[in-house]
């Protein structure tokens, strides 16, 4: 793998020069999936109404149908790293996926759309350098701080939650000591922010970036996934209140993950400005179809492009190159680097 931008350049709309050498150009939002098979830990959900977007996902990564009922965890862990070792990425952050806990830290059994275990993603970056690992963990959990601690010891660089989700209200005042210590740590929070129409919503209010007062005034670096956008119609759309808090907060960054679908490009040209894209990180959402079909229809790359690109089958290439295309900067694409917890063993 190699920083070196490719043989055959796209021009950078933004004119900006490639990444120094020591820059590491991450993936910051790639999910891991399973259904349990080899003893992972992993689940997900089935049924009719999953099955068709979970067979678009599966399709779309060149997983064969047959994959959702076998051997998943390790073909997806094995097609993963084979994109991100054909691509131009150095590694990606991959994201452990919590189960949904009630406010006193009661497990709520039947609720939440998939789950990954800490543990999981932990073996998994030990096991390959390309990859590395995010946990998650509800803060009112009776063991929210051990498994922090367990988790730090581990080698975590980052923490993910989607509060509206997991159903966590993050401004919380019993959490805080949970959010002081990560700051203390260093471990940056990557939040979901905005609609979300893939994993059950618990509380939708807890979209709002505003639910993340408290960990950003502890002091954690926190990543507004999606830059607080809608995903469906009529998703309210919370990217305005981002920067509010982002010229209120110098901690508070966003990604540009999921960037590629309908609704969410709409807000491309606003996150290509200061001051979003001053704080913006890269992230695919990875196994999200990514299509560069809207970006065609709202002028942000030409035909050629367009053409080109669809036919990229690497599809974390293909959304990397959909960026670049359309203008974001180089910082984007190896911001993360300053912002992830830093562990010498793991990013040199
Ligand atoms: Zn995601």
């Amino acid at each position: 793998m190699s920083i070196d931008p490719p043989l055959d350049p796209i021009v950078n709309r933004a004119g900006n020069k490639p990444p120094r050498k020591s820059a590491k150009l991450l993936d910051a939002h790639v999910h891991i999936v399973g259904n349990g098979a080899g003893g992972t830990g992993c689940w997900m959900r089935t049924g009719l109404l999953r099955r068709p977007m979970q067979s678009l996902m599966c399709k779309h990564i060149g997983l064969p149908l047959s994959a959702l009922s076998g051997d998943f965890d390790r073909l997806y862990v094995e097609r993963l790293l084979e994109l991100v070792r054909t691509s131009s990425l150095d590694g990606a952050v991959i994201l452990a996926h919590e189960q949904v806990y009630d406010g006193h830290g009661n497990l709520m059994e039947g609720a939440g759309s998939f789950h990954v275990p800490n543990s999981y993603v932990l073996e998994l970056a030990g096991r390959y350098p390309d990859f590395l690992p995010a946990v998650s963990i509800h803060p009112a959990r009776a063991d929210a701080l051990e498994e922090l601690e367990r988790c730090l010891s581990a080698g975590a660089v980052m923490l993910k939650l989607l509060p509206n989700c997991h159903n966590v209200d993050a401004n919380d005042r019993r959490y805080t000591r949970f959010w002081e210590r990560m700051a203390e740590a260093g471990l940056p929070l990557l939040a979901h922010t905005g609609g979300e129409h893939s994993v059950q919503v618990m509380n939708a209010s807890y979209a709002d970036p505003r639910v993340l007062e408290l960990p950003l005034q502890c002091g954690v670096k926190v990543i507004a996934a999606h830059c607080a956008t809608k995903s469906g119609l009529f998703d309210p759309d919370y990217l305005s209140v981002l920067i509010e808090m982002m010229n209120r907060h110098p901690n508070l960054y966003a990604d540009n993950s999921a960037f590629n679908i309908p609704i969410r490009s709409r807000a491309i040209p606003t996150c290509l400005k200061s001051p979003v894209v001053d704080r913006l990180v890269h992230g695919s959402d990875f196994p999200v179809p990514i299509y560069g079909h809207w970006a065609w229809m709202r002028g942000l790359i030409d035909y050629s492009t367009l053409k080109r690109l669809q036919h990229e089958p690497n599809v974390l290439e293909r959304d990397y190159q959909l960026k670049l295309a359309m203008g974001f900067p180089w910082p984007v694409f190896t911001r993360v680097c300053e912002l992830l917890r830093p562990l010498p063993q793991v990013v040199p």
